[in-house]
């Protein structure tokens, strides 16, 4: 059985602790591999091994870290195949989704390679007489990153390269679900002249996830996953005196108007609700059909439901792959039975499929589910899974009602024609990332990315310029150079402009 170790001062590190976890491959249910559970010391070694690092990382030029990042974002460029089938084999979602995830961590590399620009500080010549302030940000120290298994390169990306590109030093520790592809990413960074402990890995479970909170030389900390989760990295981050961002769960709306293109609409809900067998945190998980569109759209949904082809991940024809866990895909069918068991409709029942030569995959088929009601489970509950619920609304202000009562407020779209529609929408939803006729309206790298109420916790959104203002701290200088022969004396007033 093959073991994932960690990366620490830029090699494989097998750690002391004897802990592991097993990881499978979703399209066949058999285990592939082990990772290794990083204990309290293997953490403290990572951490010691990033500060020792950031002695010399942190005084590194601009010009040596944007020439290490632009090498980087051609290593990841070149390799983007391989990646894209670790993360298949471990995830199950398909390969071409998964070089879409490449591709969108390749975007905030590429941000990050335009560093001396984002660092660029100000100046205000003679503020006084003689005097002139200005400011510049410095980085923080060692960040830490614990990442979900449902983006297994991309959300790494969307803080590694940021924070190094600051000056910082880095200890991921992703998803013990999928954990190889970060020990390519690890290597592709020493390839591309990162100098050793400046990016490191430690795999593990809430014993590393504590160790990072508690450990004394992290400087910040940030994490997407859970809201329940979130909630507890924030707070003990925060407890700890650490800067802390924690973006949690979701449960994304799509609002169809009845003047939307019923074909159009429909179409991208389909991709929306399914691409990823759902295990997107911008995921549609809830269409609200205002109206007169929810009967034909519901019609629509359900028939291209049905034809989405599901199999697994390495193979070109398939469209949706397997669930990451059998655990995971047991909770989804028993969600998909209680909106069954209160009241609603299967207009497209998912469970049982069988995919021909994986019988035991964790497969779930694409599941629409008719006539949801905000007290059931599948609508409080964030499904994580290819599980598209209905519900009807009978106008956008009852809409827009809706979404804001929901406690999550990750993202949520509208589909219409009419452009008062759209703005109404956009100024009345609070919710952090809306999408007008898109479906997952997922910023591009240098806009910021992050959602509202318990879908973030912590003020800064994550990569783009709220990534950079997390991952430093600002300095503002006030500069006199007096003559010699000018010196006046001593003054005890509170100084002011003159
Ligand atoms: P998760 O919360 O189970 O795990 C996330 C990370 O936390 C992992 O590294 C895991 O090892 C660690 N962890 C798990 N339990 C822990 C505990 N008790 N104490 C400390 N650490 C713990 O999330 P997941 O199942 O891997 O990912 C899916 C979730 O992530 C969904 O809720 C999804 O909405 C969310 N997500 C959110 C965003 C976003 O941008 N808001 C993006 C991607 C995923």
């Amino acid at each position: 059985m093959r073991t994932i170790t960690h990366w620490i001062g830029g090699k494989p590190a097998s750690g002391t602790s004897t802990r592991t976890s097993p990881v499978w491959n979703p399209a066949t249910g058999a285990q592939q591999a082990e990772v290794a559970l990083a204990g309290v010391a293997d953490v403290d070694a990572a951490v010691r091994t990033a500060a020792a690092a950031f002695e010399t990382w942190s005084q590194s030029s601009l010009s040596q870290r944007t020439k290490t990042l632009f090498a980087f974002r051609e290593l990841v460029n070149a390799r983007t195949q391989e990646l894209a089938e670790i993360i298949s084999d471990e995830h199950g979602k398909v390969v071409s989704d998964a070089r879409g995830e490449v591709q969108r961590g390749l975007e905030v590399v590429e941000f990050a390679c335009g560093i001396p620009t984002l660092l660029k500080g100000e100046y205000s010549d003679q503020v006084s007489t003689g005097v002139d302030v200005f400011s510049f940000r410095e980085p923080l120290g060692v960040c830490a990153g614990i990442t979900p298994f449902n983006f297994p390169i991309m959300v790494p990306m969307w803080m590694h390269p940021v924070a190094i590109a600051c000056g910082n030093t880095f200890v991921l520790k992703p998803s013990e679900r999928d954990p190889s592809v970060s020990m390519l990413v690890a290597e592709l960074w020493a390839e591309a002249g990162l100098p050793d402990g400046v990016f490191n890995v430690v795999h593990g479970d809430k014993e590393a996830v504590d160790a990072l909170l508690d450990h004394p030389e992290v400087a910040a900390v940030s994490f997407v996953g859970s809201t329940p989760i979130a909630r507890y990295i924030h707070e003990r981050g925060s407890a700890g005196g650490k800067r802390a961002q924690a973006l949690g769960g979701a449960k994304n709306h799509a609002v169809i108007l009845p003047d939307a293109p019923l074909d159009y609409a429909s179409d991208h809900l389909v991709a929306a609700a399914f691409g990823s067998a759902g295990e997107r945190c911008m995921a549609i998980s809830a269409a609200v059909a205002v109206g007169s569109a929810a009967d034909d759209l519901v019609a629509a949904v359900s028939e291209k439901a049905r034809a989405v082809k599901v199999g697994p991940g390495r193979d070109p024809d398939s469209e949706m792959g397997p669930i990451v866990t059998s655990a995971a895909r047991d909770r989804i069918v028993g969600l998909i039975g209680s909106g069954e068991q209160q009241g609603a409709t299967l207009a497209v029942d998912g469970r049982g499929l069988s995919v021909p030569g994986h019988e035991n995959g964790f497969f779930v088929g694409p599941t629409v589910i008719d006539g949801v009601t905000m007290g059931m489970d599948v609508y409080r509950e964030e499904i994580f899974g290819p599980v598209l619920s209905v519900v009807r609304a009978d106008s956008v202000a009852e809409a827009i009602a809706l979404i804001n009562a929901n406690p999550f407020g990750n993202g949520t779209a509208v589909f219409t024609s009419s452009g008062e529609a759209a703005r109404r929408f956009q100024r009345g939803v609070n919710v952090g990332m809306i999408g007008i006729n898109v479906p997952i309206p997922v910023p591009m790298a240098y806009y910021s990315f992050g959602g509202w109420k318990d879908s973030l916790f912590g003020d800064k959104h994550i990569h783009g310029p709220e990534g950079v203002s997390f991952y430093t701290r600002a300095k503002v200088v006030t500069s006199r150079w007096p003559r010699v022969e000018s010196a006046s004396g001593s003054s005890f007033h509170f100084p002011t402009a003159v």
